[in-house]
């Protein structure tokens, strides 16, 4: 079986192989977890901070997508492709 161990898909960039949820059932973002591509915190997109998923992407997008964590880019790696995951 190839989808055993069982993933987490980012809402800000696709990103789909996080290790857990960034927000669980009752929407308590996990804030011991940030994404390897787009860098998002969980936690970070609260009133006091003014993000937002979609303005944090924005923001990411726009100063160009650099990955958070450059070794676990893969090589042919395409935004356009990932950001399918979420429907944006
Ligand atoms: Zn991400």
């Amino acid at each position: 079986m190839f989808f055993c161990k069982k993933t987490f898909v980012c809402l800000v960039c696709g990103y789909d192989r996080l290790p857990g949820p960034l927000y669980n059932d009752e929407g308590i973002p996990n804030v011991s977890l940030i994404c390897y591509c787009c860098g998002f915190q969980p936690g970070y997109d609260d009133d006091e901070l003014r993000y937002t998923l979609e303005s944090y992407r924005t923001e990411w997008v726009e100063s160009g997508a650099n990955w958070f964590t450059e070794k676990e880019k893969p090589e042919k790696w395409d935004l356009q492709e990932q950001i399918k995951n979420i429907r944006v």
